[in-house]
């Protein structure tokens, strides 16, 4: 006879993984179903930053995403005994005195109060980066070494035998009313966080996601600050021993998923725009990131299959979102909890003609 657990999760990235834990956590069986094949959480620079985009505005429910991720890694990291979450301001330079006097007004209003530090010593960074404009600093900020939280969860899931690598096709999944039949194993309900690769699926094709091409390089900068993490039209975040990863790029139109000469020379183009000092390329590599159209996540339940869930559309920023959204999916399998409008996929239309 197969195994039975409560929940199938495919997909091992950010999503799944998060997913995985929450629900194991609320004394769940659950098994992570994931290939080897490509994961934008494993070429993620990490980052969490509460002031983004060009108009540096604090980020989409940041004063609820932000304390929920720092208590859900730090949890994990003391439950494993190591540690994978950094804190560290984000230093951004203003590029021009309209953009100085744009964020200043926005500085003191009182929504940003928490997340931006007043007290910044522009002269320490002088040596490092242009700044001759000043610039602001965040605080709540810092980078998850993504690679090592998802080694140290696949660790632990597989001490419970909860985890089994595997490519997933159409063929391998049976759907029925109140139950799934994947690979032998069968659940209650399946969730896919398969990021773009849901698109691989006829069940999930119509799934309205765009696909962005996102690089990023490491350098190596001898003697250079490794206590924050700066940022103008490029963010670098210390990566040890010297090395930092600097990224990244933003493609929506591209031919296939490989590091390009393109993407190498935008980066450092803009690197050289930010920082002082000479460096040295030492590793390039790129991913897809799982966009939606509006930006925000996709949770909820396939229109067209009552054991299927979906978790995707994580975009930019798996790292922040990630925790707090597998929440609230952990909240909608057990006790039914209503999700919010903004990311409820029942605003999406076009998954409702699948198969
Ligand atoms: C270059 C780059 C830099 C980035 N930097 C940051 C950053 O600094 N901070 C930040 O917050 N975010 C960043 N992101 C975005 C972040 O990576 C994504 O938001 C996040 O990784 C999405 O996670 P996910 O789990 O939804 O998808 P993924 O990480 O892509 O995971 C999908 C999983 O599904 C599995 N899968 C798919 N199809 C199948 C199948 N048929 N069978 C079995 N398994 C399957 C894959 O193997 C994978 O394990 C970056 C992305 C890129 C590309």
């Amino acid at each position: 006879m197969g195994k039975k657990v409560d929940f199938i999760i495919i997909g091992g990235g950010l999503a799944g993984t998060c997913l995985a834990l929450q629900l194991d956590k609320a004394g769940k069986r659950v098994m992570l179903v994931h290939d080897d094949g490509p994961c934008a959480s494993l070429a993620a620079a990490g980052l969490f930053n509460p002031i983004t985009g060009k108009k540096m505005v604090k980020t989409w429910m940041a004063d609820r995403i932000f304390p929920y991720l720092i208590e859900f890694y730090q949890y994990y990291e003391k439950k494993w005994n190591t540690r994978f979450l950094h804190f560290l301001p984000i230093y951004k330079p203003f590029d021009s005195f309209e953009e100085q006097n744009e964020f200043m007004g926005q500085m003191a209003q009182e929504a940003y109060r928490g997340f931006l530090d007043d007290s910044t010593d522009h002269e320490r960074y002088k040596p490092f980066v242009y700044n001759d404009r000043l610039g602001f600093q965040t605080l709540h900020s810092g980078f998850l070494q993504v690679a090592d939280f998802l080694k140290y969860a696949r660790i632990y899931l597989d001490s419970k035998e909860a985890r089994i690598q595997e490519h997933i096709l159409d063929e391998d999944l049976v759907l029925e009313e109140d139950k799934v039949l994947c690979k032998g194993i069968e659940a209650k309900a399946l969730i896919s966080c398969q990021g773009m690769g849901a698109k691989g699926l006829a069940l999930l094709n119509k799934l309205p996601l765009n696909a962005s091409k996102g690089e990023v390089l490491r350098v190596a900068v001898p003697n250079f600050a490794n206590d924050v993490i700066f940022n103008k039209n490029v963010f670098m975040v210390p990566a040890g021993q010297g090395e930092y990863k600097v990224g990244s790029t933003y493609n929506w139109k591209f031919e296939n998923a490989d590091p390009s000469d393109k993407g190498k020379q935008e980066l450092s183009q803009r690197l050289q725009q930010m920082i002082r000092l000479p460096f040295e390329i030492t590793d390039h590599w790129a991913g897809i990131r799982p966009a939606s159209t509006d930006r925000r996540p996709i949770l909820g339940k396939h229109p067209r299959h009552s054991a299927v869930y979906i978790f995707n559309g994580l975009g930019a920023k798996g790292v922040s979102l990630a925790p707090y959204f597998s929440e609230q999916m952990k909240e909608l399998l057990l006790n039914g909890k209503v999700l919010d409008d903004s990311v409820n996929i029942t605003r999406l239309k076009s998954l409702s003609s699948n198969n």
